[in-house]
């Protein structure tokens, strides 16, 4: 079996103009096809992770032998010069083409892709509510009033969420974003923060697992002005992402001040990111994304790597429904799964129509999908006026 033909998607979508999934899929001579997905959607980068995807693609993926995914990984990491150097575009790049060539494997072997990676470990995947502060709904709206905050996570719990997950200071008081949270943080915006926690703890009563989110816009000293005044108080589950990654040092100081476990790892990359946080046991919960820590030959060996610590997982997803459907296998085949992540950008009509198939959880927990492969198609209907490149062998 050899890689003929690469199609690359970076999708404009005219209902959300900043929502930019980037796929791959890969098509063998033998009517085999897989997809990937780059773990690039939303910010800034989707045009370069695109273009990445095909030179590596036409430098060495085309007119190869898709089934050897180790060998293949391993030329896209030795051999490009930049994997070393460590960055988001070029590991997102060679996580959506993994994830295709995992598709075509499982396809293959005719099975589930879980199946490949160990089997079926949990066969229930609970399932949370993410990002409150977008509303939980139809639409994607900016909270503002506490009162919002308890209406969108009431509607989670309608659903059968059994937990929440929240920023409460992602938006001022007008709705702008606030980008800087790491001065020490005024009375008012304290107040600000704590009556939108304390009314999404009030809507969903004591026995619901509220996450706080942080987005690293905290500095080390307000991480643990906020993780004691509202991780603690609120009895939060975890706090996520108190600060930046780029000195593994501050999450040492939060981790020895505050009585809360830490969620992280949705910037981190390859094993070799996780290694301080691990070796120093400053994250309780990871939250490795498949389309950018390595696809999934790289990220099943970081979390059994963090299986070693006690270290729990829950994949990070915030993509279109490929990277819904990949994480499901993943999470469906690991011993240290934690939770599953259902953002409330998949409940969006923009991003379900991207892909024939659309996974959404039942009364709160998805299950890994059956049909072989990773279980997802791309929707030609919708991606084809997206498709920026197409290499063929030549
Ligand atoms: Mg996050």
């Amino acid at each position: 079996m050899k890689i003929e033909r690469i199609e690359i998607f970076d999708i404009l979508c005219q209902q959300r103009q900043q929502w930019h999934p980037v796929f791959v899929r890969i098509h063998t001579d033998n009517g085999i096809s897989g997809v990937g997905e780059a773990g690039l959607a939303y910010d800034w980068g989707h045009s370069a992770v695109a273009n990445m995807i095909n030179e590596i693609a036409q430098a060495r993926i085309i007119g190869a032998d898709p089934l050897q995914t180790e060998l293949l990984w391993n030329k896209m990491y030795r051999e490009g010069f930049w994997a070393f150097a460590g960055n988001a575009v070029f590991f997102a790049a060679m996580s959506a083409i993994d994830t295709a060539l995992w598709d075509i494997k499982a396809k293959y072997f005719n099975v589930p892709l879980y199946q490949l990676l160990g089997g079926k470990v949990n066969s229930q995947l609970r399932t949370y509510a993410s990002q409150l502060q977008f509303d939980w709904d139809s639409d994607a709206r900016k909270l503002v009033k506490p009162i919002d905050y308890a209406k969108a996570a009431e509607k989670a719990l309608k659903e059968g969420y059994t937990a929440v997950k929240v920023n409460p200071m992602f938006y001022d008081n007008n709705a702008n974003t606030i980008y800087d949270l790491t001065k020490i943080l005024t009375t008012d915006l304290m107040q600000m923060i704590s009556a939108r926690m304390k009314a999404t703890r009030d809507a969903v009563g004591d026995n619901v697992d509220i996450f706080l989110e942080c987005h690293s816009l905290l500095g080390a000293t307000t991480a643990i002005q906020v993780g004691k005044n509202i991780a603690e108080k609120f009895n939060c589950a975890f706090m996520e992402e108190p600060v930046n990654y780029l000195n593994s040092k501050l999450h040492d100081k939060i981790s020895q001040k505050l009585d809360i476990p830490l969620a992280a790892g949705e910037r981190l990359f390859f094993r070799h990111g996780m290694r301080p946080y691990f070796e120093n046991q400053t994250i309780d919960i990871l939250q490795p994304d498949i389309g950018l820590c390595g696809g999934i030959t790289e990220t099943k060996k970081v979390c059994d790597y963090a299986e070693m610590y006690d270290i729990q997982v829950q994949a990070h997803v915030c993509g279109g429904p490929v990277a819904t459907a990949v994480a499901l296998h993943l999470e469906t085949a690991i011993t240290n799964f934690y939770i599953h992540e259902h953002h409330t950008y998949a409940l969006k009509s923009w991003n379900r129509e991207l892909c024939i198939q659309d996974y959404q959880p039942q009364n709160g927990y998805m299950q890994a999908p059956e049909l072989p492969g990773i279980g997802i198609d791309l929707n030609d209907s919708v991606v084809m006026s997206s498709k920026v490149a197409e290499i063929k062998q030549n």
